[in-house]
């Protein structure tokens, strides 16, 4: 099998990714990325982004990166479908494999991002697709004048019950304290809609319901507080508890902090290996927005460009 040679791979084609090719492409580098199995990543199955700085009257998430490929496309970008299989960084050209195409790249920005955390109850994953889902944007069309509860406490949370209003009866947040975490302004806009219930310290010990059947049909709660277990009757269940940064792929490869984000050197995007880049919620726990990702993949591409010239100039 012919071995295809890269001077930048990057991995993940959310805002980091597409950042980092942007610039990679601009510098002549002709950078590949690989796309992952979530194409333009979170901001996919996401509504309306009202805070990226220059779009004064917002953008739709799946639009933004369409522009976003797209102005990468055009300076000379690769695209390739899938994921990474199998990577070793052990030494340099790294070699990176994806299904049966195995690559060797000199420099590989890590821009894999992070997926929506589940709560780990056996019904969660049977009922997943019939009534349980994470992503509001992409299933909320399906409830209809139905039922929902959204579980948790943070912007997430307060976004997709707000969403899930414009198609569902009635929306009711479960959290499991007496207090959201998510900003005032997403509270209220929550809080004021009269579509909108919460049930406070609670957490979901089970969701009911029969695949392909029933679907959903509800879910019995436990109030931590007094320890009461209640029924509810839903329709369907929205996880929106957090994330989890992709970086199965790099265990025992590169460091990682105690959730599993990569670790770089303060104020760079350098990992402990060298030729190897982390940008975008890969490897930021407390940022994570669209513009500080797009602002660490334009990092990546400066310090992969400048590591390559100087290795080069030795
Ligand atoms: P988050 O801020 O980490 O909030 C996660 C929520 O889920 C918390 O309320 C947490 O409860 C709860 N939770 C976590 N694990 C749980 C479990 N096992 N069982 C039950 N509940 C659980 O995550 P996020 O809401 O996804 O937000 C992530 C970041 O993105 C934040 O910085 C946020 O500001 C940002 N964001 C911004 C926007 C926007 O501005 N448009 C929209 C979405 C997200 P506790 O509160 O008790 O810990």
């Amino acid at each position: 099998m012919a071995q295809e040679n890269y001077r930048v791979v990057i991995l993940g084609s959310g805002p980091a990714g597409l950042t980092a090719a942007l610039y990679t492409a601009r510098a002549n580098l002709k950078p590949l990325v690989i796309e992952g199995s979530q194409p333009g990543g979170q901001l996919t199955i996401t509504t309306e982004v009202e805070n990226y700085p220059g779009f004064e009257n917002g953008i739709q998430g799946p639009e933004m990166m369409d522009v976003l490929h797209r102005q990468a496309a055009r300076f000379g970008t690769g695209f390739l479908m899938g994921d990474v299989t199998a990577v070793d960084l052990r030494r340099s050209p790294f070699e990176l494999t994806v299904d049966k195409r195995v690559m060797s790249v000199e420099a590989l920005i890590v821009a894999t991002g992070a997926s929506a955390k589940l709560l780990g109850l056996d019904s969660e994953k049977r009922l997943m697709g019939f009534g349980v889902s994470a992503c509001a944007t992409c299933d909320g069309f399906f409830f209809k004048d139905k039922e929902a509860l959204v579980v948790g406490g943070g912007d997430t949370a307060m976004e997709e019950a707000t969403f899930l209003t414009k198609f569902c009866s009635k929306v009711t947040l479960v959290h499991r304290r007496d207090q959201f975490r998510a900003s005032k302004i997403m509270q209220d806009r929550a809080l004021k809609n009269p579509r909108i219930g919460v049930i406070w310290d609670s957490t979901i010990e089970e969701i009911h319901g029969q695949p392909d059947k029933t679907g959903v049909t509800g879910a019995r709660l436990r109030n931590l507080k007094t320890g009461n277990a209640s029924e509810v009757r839903t329709d369907a269940v929205f996880m929106a508890i957090g994330h989890q940064p992709n970086t199965g792929l790099f265990v025992g490869q590169l460091e990682m902090d105690e959730l599993g984000y990569l670790k770089v050197r303060p104020g760079s995007t350098y990992t402990g290996i060298e030729g190897v880049f982390a940008a975008g919620d890969v490897a930021d726990r407390v940022y994570r927005q669209a513009v500080t990702a797009a602002g660490t993949g334009c990092m990546a591409a400066i310090d992969a460009e400048r590591w390559l010239e100087a290795r080069e100039a030795r």
